[in-house]
């Protein structure tokens, strides 16, 4: 039996606690066939938090992420919250863990189905293909840097300053080499090295790192150009590393390529293995509790989990094969069933992907 690995669970509001129980369902399926063993714990956050303990983060849930190798987060918000002050704002919570986890990257694979290729703006053969990773950081650069108003002869002036040292650039480049040597091994490190002092020395770092990574390709693509080519040549990328503000809004051009929010994982990594995984999408209140809910982010976000902080590679892919295999079998929630009367719900699709696990 393999040691067994904490995971600190939370499931949030909303859809949240609905696709959360199907990825844990799926875990204990990878269990049985692997061999693998996880201890689970769960804990409130978001909305919950706010109405049982009087804060979206309360310590005790902290604690527990803290004591377990990796978290699955569902997700948080909803309209009971919405008005509520900052400090109270579920929304306040999602920052504050990331801060307290020191999480510093955000990943988001952007994954093009075959059988879903419809479900996108581009042509299909121009997604074919298209598997790529969108590495970004988390923590530094214009939306953490100084900011402040000043008068001035023009009238009132507003400042806000993009600050990167080398330290910071180091470990997400070092991270998003990693990544690309256990895929196609191909990385884009995106800038605006033409205009921006952060991005010189963003790039200087990147090629000074590569050296320790020579079975990498390296390539450098200015940003405005990056966000020409992923609706050009979407297939030829394989990792994309940049700083925040460029991977904030490349990360969601890139999820529009597959069509559907129901679709999309991510993880946020700090220092070492640890890791917390969760969609992209939100709490989704408009069809929460009615088992609508496509669990198919949330599992694949697991799948991530079992790869980067685990390393359990073939049971990752076990998770990727039966998803990929249930939807080629024509299996559809909602909101990728494109107007089809027979459309699976949460737990129905969650059930399908689990008997599709394998060796
Ligand atoms: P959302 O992602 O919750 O929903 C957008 C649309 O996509 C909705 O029509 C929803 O029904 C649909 N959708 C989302 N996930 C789906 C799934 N798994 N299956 C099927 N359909 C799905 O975004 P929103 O409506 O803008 O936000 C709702 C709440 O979620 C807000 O309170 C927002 O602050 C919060 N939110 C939380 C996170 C997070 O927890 N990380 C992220 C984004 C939004």
């Amino acid at each position: 039996m393999a040691e067994t690995k904490k995971i600190a669970v939370i499931a949030g509001d909303g859809i949240g606690p609905e696709v959360v129980a199907e990825a844990e369902k799926v875990l204990r399926k990878i269990e049985d066939v692997f061999g693998y063993s996880f201890e689970t714990e769960h804990a409130l956050f978001g909305g919950i938090a706010i109405d049982e303990k009087g804060t979206p983060l309360p310590d005790e849930t902290l604690d527990v992420c803290k004591r377990a190798d990796a978290v699955l987060l569902g997700a948080v918000g909803g309209p009971k919250w919405d008005n509520n002050p900052k400090e109270l704002r579920p929304e306040t919570g999602l920052l504050g863990i990331r801060k307290a986890l020191g999480l510093f990257s955000n990943l988001r694979p952007a994954v093009v189905f075959d059988c879903l290729k419809d479900a996108s703006t581009l042509k299909p053969e121009v997604l074919e293909g298209t598997d790529l990773m969108v590495v970004r950081e988390l923590t530094g650069g214009i939306y953490f840097g100084e900011k402040f108003r000043r008068e001035t002869e023009q009238g009132q002036e507003a400042v806000d300053t993009c600050a990167y040292n080398v330290t910071e650039v180091e470990r997400i480049a070092r991270q998003a080499f990693e990544i690309a040597l256990k895929r196609r091994k191909k990385l884009a490190s995106v800038d605006k090295a033409n205009v921006l002092e952060t991005s010189r020395l963003w790039r200087e770092t990147v090629i000074r790192v590569s050296a320790d990574y020579p079975e990498v390709e390296l390539e450098h693509v200015l940003v405005d150009n990056c966000a020409m080519q992923l609706l050009r040549r979407p297939s030829s990328f394989d990792v994309i590393v940049t700083e925040n503000m460029f991977g904030d809004i490349l990360s969601d051009e890139a999820a529009m390529l597959t069509g559907s929010i129901g679709m999309l994982a991510s993880a946020s990594l700090g220092e070492g293995s640890y890791g917390l995984y969760e969609p992209v999408h939100g709490s989704a209140p408009d069809i929460a509790g009615q088992g609508l809910a496509n669990p198919i982010a949330t599992i694949l976000s697991s799948a991530l989990m079992l790869r980067l902080t685990f390393g359990y590679e073939d049971a990752a892919d076990a998770i990727e094969r039966a998803v990929a295999e249930v939807l080629d079998a024509g299996h559809r929630t909602s909101d990728i069933a494109a107007g089809r009367a027979e459309a699976l719900s949460t737990g129905q699709m969650g059930d399908l992907i689990l008997n599709a696990i394998r060796k």
